[in-house]
């Protein structure tokens, strides 16, 4: 099998809290603990969760906009922190960002055809004629009128903004996009045209994506596989079929079950789940979602459940519904540790 695009390995980063001058921090915000997957050129992998469970930061950490407190990001086998500047530099041709608001990540200033050619301009020298051609090009790509081209952000609706980002994305003929909640600001109509439009990009150039949203309908329409995060960690990853006909983990069938779908027959609870989202700074010990989760057992207290690959292809982290042999038995643990809680 070749080499995938993307490859991420036990990822985790923590943000220091500050903690006064000259004071070493000693509290910290657990962003992304131990976070591995990997995307396939022309591959969707899409990345759920409730809010604050990490999936910017990873987005981050992936453009290399943040560094890792550890684990590493290698592109087609080379690990990007071992790259000079100006390797870098060519490498972040190769994966481009589109944001949640395109009102705050475009420069209001510059008109559409600027804002589209900026990135290849940061390059290489266009020619006005050049320049015209491709922001033509582009625009049409992305289902604008080329005519757009001399307008301003503020004078396009919040779809056609987020198409001009995602044209800007494409300036670079990159080989992979972050979207980050690219869709998530638009009513229904609009998000199902974009994704459709992401959906068409994809089959005629192969770009592979790395989808995030908060929202399981959305991923549903355009997911080849979807990772979701609770508190900074994956809990499942699978095919986007398999997480819907047969989600295994409680949070992500709770995710489910809470869903808004169009499907009238798929009964929908009111609540999410019972509790709050637990603070990621002082995270509940073993498995974090302990605390609200129906099916916890003592173990799921003390040890944090590792991401065990299941016979049918998902990976799932869940002590319960994926037992791992070769975790330590309870008994084999000192009491202290068992008593307290702690891991
Ligand atoms: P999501 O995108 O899933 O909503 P984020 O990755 O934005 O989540 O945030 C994960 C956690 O990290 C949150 O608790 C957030 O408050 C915290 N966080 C994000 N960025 C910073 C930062 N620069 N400094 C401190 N904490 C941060
Ligand atoms: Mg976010």
């Amino acid at each position: 099998m070749s080499e995938p695009f993307l490859k991420v390995e036990h990822l985790t980063k923590h943000y220091p809290l500050s903690a006064g001058f000259l004071k070493k921090p000693s509290l910290f915000v657990r962003a992304v603990e131990d976070v591995s997957f990997s995307v396939a050129a022309g591959e969707t992998l899409c990345i759920v969760g409730e809010s604050g469970c990490g999936k910017s930061t990873v987005a981050r950490l992936l453009m290399r906009l943040v560094n890792p407190t550890g684990g590493r990001v290698l592109i087609d086998g080379t690990d990007i922190a071992s790259l000079e500047k100006h390797e870098l530099r060519a490498w972040r041709r190769r994966m481009q960002m589109v944001f949640q608001d395109p009102y705050s990540s475009l420069n209001p200033r510059l008109t559409a055809g600027q804002i589209i050619t900026e990135p290849l301009e940061n390059f290489e020298p266009l020619s006005g004629k050049q320049r015209n051609a491709l922001a033509a090009n582009l625009l049409e790509k992305v289902g604008l009128s080329s005519e757009m081209m001399h307008r301003l952000p503020s004078e396009l609706s919040g779809g056609q903004r987020q198409r001009l980002g995602i044209a800007r994305a494409l300036s670079l003929e990159p080989s992979l996009i972050i979207l980050d909640e690219a869709v998530s600001a638009l009513d229904v109509s609009v998000q199902a045209q974009i994704l459709n439009l992401l959906m068409d990009l994809q089959q005629e150039m192969g770009i592979a994506f790395v989808f995030i949203s908060h929202d399981l309908g959305v991923v549903e329409h355009i997911g080849h596989r979807i990772a979701v995060m609770y508190l900074g960690r994956i809990v499942e990853l699978a095919t986007c079929e398999a997480l819907f006909a047969n989600p295994s983990h409680p949070y992500t069938e709770a995710l489910i079950a809470a869903a808004p779908v169009p499907d009238p027959t798929r009964i929908r609870s009111a609540t999410l789940v019972e509790g709050e989202v637990p603070s990621p700074i002082n995270p509940p010990s073993g498995c974090a979602f302990h605390p609200r989760c129906p099916l916890a057992v003592e173990r799921c207290r003390i040890l944090v459940p590792p991401l065990v690959s299941m016979p049918d292809g998902r990976a799932l982290a869940c002590h319960v519904r994926a037992p791992d042999e070769t975790m330590p038995a309870l008994s084999s643990l000192p009491a202290t540790l068992v008593n307290s809680t702690l891991v």
